[in-house]
Order: structure tokens, then sequence, then C-alpha cells
């Protein structure tokens, strides 16, 4: 997976899908929970893949499905790179339903195929952005009509991230991110979040972008 081993990388591995199906079982008791490591979902069954080891979304997402009064669950993953190991793991699971909106162009090269995938251009900018996310929202909604979404905020979409191809800038995160969570909160589908994928060099501004999928959670969910 291109990671060095160490002893904090392992802890790490396991740690994060355990606080993925965490968040998940808290945001059935409080309607929103905030996950800050988890997204992982370029790990397959047998092989990591783009710094991913195991898949933390398809580990909640058949944790969730064995629960008493989840039938169905929504991977609503909004990463610039297509959630290619969950759409392989999940692909005989009828009730995990898994919409990747993703750069066409970028990794991984030979994408999976999901229950929805939308590719989008390079260069994207917010306005056009926003309405795809919003549309692909609505329709993976009606289609898997799900009693809880997992929703991967990825920041890679910013426009100066070296992996991302795509040209939103954290305005437009926010707004994604806010637009999402309140039509969740309006449907009254509990919500658990995971970070995804970003890159910067700079680990404060990075760690702030992660952040604002928190931020956009407390500003929806706080309105009561
Ligand atoms: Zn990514």
């Amino acid at each position: 997976m291109n990671l060095p081993w160490s002893k904090g990388l392992v802890r790490r591995t396991f740690l994060a899908p355990s606080g993925t199906v965490l968040t998940a079982q808290l945001a059935l008791q409080h309607g929103i929970a905030c996950h800050l490591a988890g997204g992982t979902h370029h790990a397959h069954y047998d092989y990591a893949a783009g710094f991913c080891i195991l898949n933390d979304l398809a580990i909640a997402a058949n944790v969730l499905l064995q629960q008493e009064g989840i039938e169905r669950v929504l991977i609503f993953d909004v990463d610039v790179h297509q959630g290619d190991g969950t759409a392989a793991l999940l692909a005989n699971e009828p009730n995990a339903f898994t919409c990747s909106i993703h750069c066409e162009r970028n990794y991984p090269f030979e994408k999976k195929i999901g229950d929805l995938d939308v590719a989008l251009p390079d260069g994207l900018e917010d306005g056009a952005y926003l309405e795809v996310v919003s549309e692909t929202l609505h329709k993976s909604l009606a289609l898997s009509r799900p009693d809880i979404v997992l929703y991967d905020a990825g920041v890679d979409v910013f426009r100066n991230d070296p992996l991302g191809r795509l040209n939103i800038s954290e305005q437009g995160i926010f707004e994604r991110d806010f637009q999402v969570l309140s039509e969740l909160k309006r449907r009254d589908i509990p919500v658990a979040t995971v970070i995804g994928g970003g890159y910067d060099d700079d680990r404060v501004k990075l760690a702030k972008r992660h952040g604002i999928v928190v931020e956009a959670a407390s500003r929806v969910f706080s309105a009561d």
C-alpha cells in the first residue's frame, strides 16, 4: 500500500474502521456523528491500495446490516477518487447501495462498478459541482431508501489538492457538506460522516479542511 510498516500504522489500521462502526452507532442514536478518520475506500477484500488497508465503509455497512431495524445502507462517497474497493466489496450485497461522485481521469484508473457512479470532468468548479452532488444525493436516496447513510466527505476535491483534479473552493466544500447533511436531517435519516482523502504539506490547513464537515454538521444539527 506504499506505506512503511510501523506499530502506529497497525494500531491506526484497526482503530479507524472500529471508529467508523462506532460513529454509525452514535449516528443511529443522535441523528449525526462525525468520525475524525475513515473513508479508506480503495481497500479491497484481499489487498490494500491507494493508502487504504481495511475498508471501513464496507465493514461498517456489513455490521449495520446485521442489526435489527437496519434494512438498507447508503454509502454516499464524494471523495475525488472513486470508491472502487467499497463498490467491489459490496457488489453482492443488495441492501448496501454504493454511490460515488469522483473525477473521471483520476485514480483508480480502472473503475469498479458501484450502484451509482458519477464521473466528473477535470477542473469542475463550485456551482456545477454542487448541482451534481445535490442531484445525485436525491437520486441515490430515491433508489436506496436507506435507514442510515455513511457519508465520505473527502476534501481532495479542493482546487489546490495535489491528488485532486477539480477546482472546488473551501467554501464550496462547506456548501457541499451543508447541503448533504441538511437534506438528510430534513428526511430524518441518520448520517455518519468520515473524513476521506485530502492532501497538503501544510498539516494545519489540511486538518482545518477535514474539519469542514464537522463544522457543517454542527451548523445543521445545532439549529434545534
Ligand atoms: Zn481520495
